[in-house]
């Protein structure tokens, strides 16, 4: 599937040709992210195949990774430059994105990555539940961000796709938290493992929390967080939108808030979860067949769980 800058079409595509160390991936599954809406609004600039969330099987590649089932690492960097060399890979001065930055994506039957991308699935992990490695880890890169523990108010503000993993993540390592949001239905679900609040009242919360992680993928999130964090707390910005934001930023000096870009995480955490049973498949809405593309788009777009695009049966 090809993005051009205008529209999403089915196209056909050249298998993409193995390197030395990479691998060449058939994939099986992949997930439709809030990030690749972004992208059809002009986030990065991206033309090419989309798509960054999958699970799939090594076809040609390193012996000992063909035919295993595996997720990958979305960061291409260039290891030359002087990030790269201070190993601040992810952060590469010249950084490709698998489907988000100048690399084509997974919206496709076969993509290529380079080897050490690559983490091999464990058997006990189910497709349906693999395809949530890469934004799982994600959310867990707020806990290898900062260190929260129990007596400490935690909040995160979104019931979107990310702001559901990023509550089963801090659920799974047994952190507490009060998840804000504005559908019923996503409430509700998350109630069946954390304790959830409307956030129409979200002012009833004054500076109160320690920690508000920022999952909204809106504007008025970030506003919120600020309104909600005790001063000296800490606010974790996971929303990266197209727009740019008007800020008062005087509140941040005042209330001496510490702010945090969190972005992408420990895959081998996120596996680690899994592999102990994290269940994650309440999170999915719907699969479609990479041919109804834009069925599975429609949904994706009105503000649905997980989305997953079924590619090859295996
Ligand atoms: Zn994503
Ligand atoms: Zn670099």
């Amino acid at each position: 599937m090809i993005y051009d800058g205008q529209d999403l079409k089915l196209s056909d595509v050249n298998k993409p040709i193995i390197k030395t160390d990479h691998a060449l991936i058939k994939i099986l599954l992949a997930g439709i992210c809030n990030t690749d809406f972004e992208i059809l609004k002009g986030y990065m600039n991206f033309k090419g195949i989309l798509g960054h969330e999958f699970v799939g099987i090594v076809e040609q590649g390193p012996q000992e990774l063909v035919g295993k089932r595996v997720v990958g690492e979305i960061n291409i960097p260039c290891e030359q430059c002087d990030l790269c060399i201070q190993g601040l890979h992810r952060h590469c001065r010249n950084m490709k994105v698998l489907g988000i930055k100048n690399y084509d994506g997974v919206f496709a039957e076969y993509t290529l990555l380079p080897v050490k991308n690559l983490h091999v699935v464990p058997e006990e992990i189910e497709n349906e539940r693999a395809v949530f490695i890469e934004p799982l880890a994600a959310a867990f890169r707020i806990l290898e961000q900062i260190s929260i523990s129990n007596p400490q108010k935690v909040a995160i503000l979104g019931d979107g796709k990310l702001g559901l993993l990023i509550s089963k993540a801090l659920s799974f390592s047994k952190i507490d938290h009060l998840l804000f949001g504005k559908h019923e239905e996503k409430l509700s679900l998350a109630r069946t493992w954390t304790s959830t609040e409307s956030s129409q009242n979200f002012r009833r919360y004054d500076r109160y929390f320690d920690v508000v992680i920022d999952a909204t993928g809106r504007k008025s999130g970030i506003e919120q967080a600020l309104s909600l964090v005790k001063p000296e707390g800490t606010i974790v910005l996971k929303t990266t939108i197209a727009d740019r934001i008007d800020l008062n930023l005087s509140l941040v000096a005042v209330n001496e808030i510490k702010m945090i870009g969190s972005r992408c995480g420990p895959f081998p955490m996120a596996i680690s979860a899994l592999k102990e049973g994290l269940e994650v498949r309440d999170l999915i809405q719907a699969v479609f067949d990479l041919s109804d593309y834009q069925k599975a788009f429609d949904v994706a777009r009105n503000n649905s769980l997980k989305v997953i695009l079924k590619i090859h049966d295996k």
